[in-house]
């Protein structure tokens, strides 16, 4: 017999009915050119330390005195070492390295760690979400609670994404507090994605969960650096889950080590060494180069649009702008009108669940001089 939550999935057409309508508009005009401001890729190429590293792990490859098999289930020590002093330390977080568990991205482990969560646990979710949250749960089974707060009654496993996708916002220290002290309160786990982390600058904005007091007693994060580097096709990312974190009476840390080492052998070698030298301190100014570039595009389109009177979040601490539709504007005829009237693509809100309804989200993964057309377009539109 099949999986038959599979039947409960919710149709996803969002991509794909904005692709549909993009190339009918092309086909209507093929005079124009449009403009993508929803992308949500990475555009700019790997830092030159990362190419370099994966080169050298390369040639490694092809000598039997270097040659590397299977790896550690749970990644290398290297590069679990240079997360452990990069990414922990420097923020008053001790983590250990059985803490850490290198995979092939945040999107897999996202779903993954349901394979040690029972089927019966109730799963909270911040609408507008990062689809995968949802379906990934709705394939288990997982009955689903659309929260835009912390909640008044229980909820088993929370997920948590900050800085936020589709939204760009991100949490004060007291905000996220709040959350850890409701899931130390009712002995829930929270899944917290901070595949964004490197785009945060406000100095008070928490980096990662561990920064609060009590995360380790009730919190998994995972990391990615898809966003970080340019890794989206590359394929890297890490799951902490602290040895303090007892959920349901167990030791979470020990059941994702049995999972992991059952049903995943490892990111790749050559990957791991282009992770470690993200690190470097070349690896380290190159990502920033490239996260600056994308921040500049981000606070370019968001001023812009907010000197013409649309109200805009985000795109301070995060690559996404979340516009608000004028009056009446639902997120659809926002996309349409930007479509038709500016030749340009967001992606409606409320492909994102229904509290994303009266929003379009902007991306600032493009390339600067498309970012700068596409300003100069809404201040045309807005000028008719
Ligand atoms: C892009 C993204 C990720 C990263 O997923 P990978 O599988 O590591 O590429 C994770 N979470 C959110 C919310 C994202 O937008």
């Amino acid at each position: 017999m099949i999986n038959k939550n599979y039947f409960n999935l919710q149709s996803s057409y969002l991509f794909s009915d904005i692709a549909k309508k993009v190339r009918a508009f092309k086909a209507e005009h093929p005079d124009k050119r449009v403009i993508s401001l929803g992308i949500g890729d990475v555009t700019q190429p790997l830092p030159q330390a990362c190419i370099e590293a994966m080169h050298r792990a390369v040639d490694e490859m092809a000598s039997s005195d270097t040659f590397r098999g299977y790896g550690p289930e749970q990644g290398y020590d290297f590069l679990r070492q240079a997360i452990a002093d990069n990414d922990y330390a420097p923020r008053g977080v001790k983590i250990e390295l059985d803490e850490i568990f290198v995979s092939d991205g945040a999107k897999s482990d996202c779903g993954n760690i349901g394979d040690i969560l029972s089927a019966d646990c109730s799963v909270g979710v911040i609408d507008p979400v990062y689809p995968v949250y949802v379906d990934s749960n709705v394939m288990a089974g997982r009955h689903i609670h659309l929260l835009t707060t912390v909640p008044q009654e229980h909820i088993d496993i929370i997920y948590l994404c900050y800085p936020n996708n589709p939204t760009g916002a991100v949490l004060t220290r007291q905000q996220l507090k709040a959350w850890v002290d409701y899931a130390l309160r009712e002995h829930s786990l929270i899944i917290y994605d901070s595949a964004y982390e490197a785009y945060i600058q406000h100095d008070d904005i928490p980096h990662t969960i561990f920064e609060v007091e009590g995360a380790k007693q009730c919190a998994i994060e995972l990391r990615s650096y898809s966003k970080t580097a340019g890794f989206t096709g590359t394929r890297c990312g890490y799951t902490v889950v602290p040895k303090e974190l007892v959920f349901d009476n167990t030791p979470l840390n020990q059941l994702w080590n049995r999972r992991q080492c059952t049903k995943f052998n490892g990111c790749s070698y050559i990957t791991q060494r282009g992770a470690e030298a993200i690190y470097s301190p070349e690896g380290k100014q190159q990502v920033k180069a490239t996260i600056t570039y994308y921040m500049e595009n981000a606070r370019l389109i968001r001023e812009a649009l907010s000197q013409m009177g649309y109200e805009v979040s985000g795109g301070e601490d995060a690559p996404y702008i979340w516009l608000k539709t004028p009056q009446g504007v639902t997120s659809w005829q926002m996309f349409d009108t930007l479509l038709h009237e500016a030749a340009l693509v967001t992606t409606p809100g409320v492909g994102f669940g229904p509290s994303g309804e009266g929003y379009v989200r902007l991306t600032a993964f493009g390339r600067r001089e498309d970012c700068l057309e596409a300003i100069e377009r809404c201040a045309q539109l807005k000028g008719e």
